[in-house]
């Protein structure tokens, strides 16, 4: 059975972040993941500043692109309201930015896999994971980073699987040139709301995120789009205006933002697998990154600096990741409770449509700090 220090189970954002600083402090690390590079992925591709020192730290250079620093706000009626964003963000699609970091593990020489993980099981403090088809391997830690849900989730018995997750996302790159460069553009419609900003080359990416109640009474994406989603006049506009760069619109189904646990079953959960924050915040990228920081630098401890407790480490984890994110997550979660209820949406838009002092503590709020590297 191969052996590794560390297995990575998942390799979107966080998963490769774990990588790529345990391979620059030596530590031998396998990577698994289901899908080859370059590949789209469903997500508003607007992501914080506070990431960018700590990939530069990394040996992560990212190619130029848009500063994306002015945010606005729409009802489903077309109430709008425009602020600065403090810290900003940049846009990059996640097909250039995870085949980036892939590229930066593999020259640092970690081991990556094209497999998925079936199963995590530990014993005699050592893990094996079991990969179809029947194969093992050997590690010291586990560090899941497998993203929303899947099927490991079962397997480790995480609570949260037995809810229902009835929300749908979907995303296409669109040909926009007057789309202004530096705006983050966040739309209300019934069931959901949907962001736009530029990527990398120029592309306006248009995702959304939708409850299946609401989406279930169109045919599908193209009805929903024309009988739903176009009602918002912003997004009417804009459908109208642009043209698809993609084939057909990429989804996915059953997103969970249940709360769940940073540790399970002493598997170190990072990225969404540790918790979802709601997108209206646009930071999960950057909690993902964050947190694999996190994770990384507490295994580099218990290796070197004599730490060598997993119960320690284990709750050291814990208590950082809540500190870090978890007020983040709940005041995700009532900005989202808030904006998807049209009287109350209307209401609070009215509100802070005419209080920038609160709509700064908000975004503040949802945003984090410069990662310190
Ligand atoms: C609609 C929507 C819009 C969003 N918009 C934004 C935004 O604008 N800004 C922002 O910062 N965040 C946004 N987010 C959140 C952001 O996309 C996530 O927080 C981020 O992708 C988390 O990265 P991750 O590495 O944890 O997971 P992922 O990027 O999902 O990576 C997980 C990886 O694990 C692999 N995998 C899964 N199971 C297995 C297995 N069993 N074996 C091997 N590999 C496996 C998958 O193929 C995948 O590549 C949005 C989310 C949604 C749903």
């Amino acid at each position: 059975m191969d052996n590794f220090d560390v297995i990575i189970v998942g390799g979107g954002l966080a998963g490769l972040t774990a990588a790529i600083h345990l391979r620059r402090e030596n530590y031998s690390v396998a990577v698994f993941e289901s899908k080859q590079y370059p590949h789209h992925k469903v997500c508003g591709e607007y992501i914080s500043n506070e990431v960018t020192p700590y990939l530069t730290f990394l040996g992560v250079s990212l190619p130029q692109t848009f500063q994306l620093n002015e945010m606005l706000l729409s009802t489903e009626k077309g109430e709008a309201l425009r602020a600065k964003l403090p810290m900003g963000g940049f846009g990059i699609s996640r097909y250039t930015l995870d085949n980036l970091l892939y590229q930066r593990a593999l020259d640092l020489g970690a081991t990556v896999f094209f497999n998925s993980v079936s199963s995590i099981s530990y014993e005699n403090d050592n893990f094996k994971i079991g990969v179809e088809p029947g194969k093992e391997y050997g590690c010291k830690f586990v560090i899941g980073a497998y993203g929303k849900r899947g099927v490991l989730d079962k397997d480790l018995q995480r609570d949260f699987i037995q809810l229902k997750s009835p929300w749908l996302g979907v995303k296409a790159h669109y040909k926009l040139d007057s789309f202004p460069d530096n705006l983050v553009a966040i739309h209300n419609f019934r069931g959901g709301y949907g962001g736009l900003s530029k990527t990398e080359n120029g592309a306006v990416n248009f995702c959304y995120l939708v409850s299946y109640d609401s989406f279930k009474k169109e045919k599908d994406i193209a009805g929903f789009n024309q009988n739903i989603i176009a009602r918002n006049p912003y997004l009417g506009t804009f459908l109208n205006d642009a043209e698809m760069l993609f084939d057909r619109p990429l989804s996915i189904g059953q997103i969970s933002f249940h709360k769940k646990k940073p540790v399970q079953k002493h598997v170190i959960m990072c990225g969404d697998t540790a918790g979802l924050i709601h997108p209206l915040c646009g930071n999960g990228m950057a909690m993902a990154i964050h947190s694999a920081k996190i994770a990384s630098e507490l295994i580099h401890a218990y290796f070197k600096n004599g730490l060598q407790n997993r119960t320690r480490l284990e709750k050291d984890y814990e208590t950082q990741w809540n500190n870090v994110f978890a007020k983040r997550l709940w005041m995700g979660r009532q900005l989202q409770d808030l904006l998807l209820n049209p009287k109350l949406s209307n209401l609070a838009m009215g509100i802070l449509a005419n209080s920038p002092y609160i709509v700064n503590k908000l975004i503040k709020n949802t945003h984090g700090q410069i990662i310190q590297c």
